[in-house]
């Protein structure tokens, strides 16, 4: 009796994971084939000023152009490459393409630069600062052209934070809070972390509309007291972006001003906004 119990014990828990683990496994050889077989895409939003709606840069965001699956979104597999460790030659696919196609944007619009999003696991990596000097080295692209996008979730461990921060600004690039307002961030040691920007999360956005809004002033606010830029995420309509307009923030970016775009409309975009500026600038 006691033997057949243990029996379906083991049958109950051991199925299940060794169903998942295949999984796991399977998802991996498929990210890493994808990684050989260029299955991967760069995709850039562009990051708009609002004062003067000018392009200040763009942030990277992967796809996956999957075979059979056609385009898979991150937010699907970015966690199982997470899982599996496949995030590290993933994002080193994401930071070395950004780097070289952003570098081919500066001879006509020298003051872009490009943010990428850093995963836990490579914040993590005691080798990810040589590695995006590296990077950074081989593509000649100066390192105030790059901007590091970490969650609240990398910095819960303060001590740690600030130290691999610090390394990180040592080489010169920028450091943004994405996703800012969704974390756990205590809000008492933001002053002491070297970020750069606040990146508001799009949740807050989303509420502009009707309702008194509290919250999105007082980030803007907290953001320009400890002296950093603040950029609102997924802008949709003008209303949002000349409501931010008036709270004085930053930057914004959202399908209002372009959904991610391919590398070559990227710059079709970019050459659009030139030739608009110039117009103003005749009349
Ligand atoms: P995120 O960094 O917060 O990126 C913003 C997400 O919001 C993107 O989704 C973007 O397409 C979407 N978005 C932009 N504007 C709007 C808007 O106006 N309305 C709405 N509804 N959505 C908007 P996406 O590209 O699907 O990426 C999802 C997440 O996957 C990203 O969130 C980021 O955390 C992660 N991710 C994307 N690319 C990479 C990458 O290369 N490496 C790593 N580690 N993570 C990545
Ligand atoms: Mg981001
Ligand atoms: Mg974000
Ligand atoms: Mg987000």
């Amino acid at each position: 009796e006691a033997r057949k119990k243990a029996a379906s014990d083991f049958l109950f828990f051991t199925e299940p994971m060794a169903i998942r683990l295949n999984e796991k496994m399977a998802m991996e050889r498929d990210l890493r084939r994808a990684l050989e077989n260029e299955e991967f895409e760069l995709y850039y939003q562009p990051q708009i000023r609002l004062h003067d709606r000018q392009v200040i840069g763009m942030e990277a965001l992967i796809r996956w152009r999957h075979p059979e699956k056609g385009m898979v979104s991150p937010s699907l597999f970015i966690p199982v490459a997470e899982q599996t460790g496949m995030i590290i030659p993933i994002n080193e696919w994401v930071i070395r393409t950004a780097c070289e196609q952003t570098k081919q944007l500066l001879d006509r619009f020298p003051d872009l630069s490009v943010s990428i999003n850093l995963s836990p696991y490579e914040f993590e990596s005691r080798r990810f600062v040589d590695k995006l000097a590296r990077l950074l080295a081989d593509a000649g692209l100066p390192p105030h052209h790059l901007d590091l996008e970490i969650t609240e979730r990398m910095t819960m461990d303060t001590e740690r934070a600030l130290d691999i921060l610090s390394k990180l600004k040592g080489l010169g690039v920028t450091i943004s809070m994405d996703d800012f307002g969704t974390g756990y961030s205590s809000l008492s040691y933001l002053t002491d972390l070297p970020i750069d920007r606040l990146k508001i999360d799009r949740s807050f956005v989303q509420h502009i509309q009707g309702k008194k809004d509290v919250i999105l002033p007082a980030i803007i606010r907290l953001g320009h007291n400890i002296g950093v830029k603040v950029l609102a995420e997924g802008v949709e309509t003008e209303t949002e972006a000349a409501y931010l307009q008036g709270k004085r923030c930053d930057e914004a970016q959202g399908y209002y001003f372009s959904p991610p775009l391919p590398y070559d409309e990227l710059v079709r975009f970019l050459n659009g906004q030139r030739v608009r500026r110039q117009a103003q600038e005749l009349t």
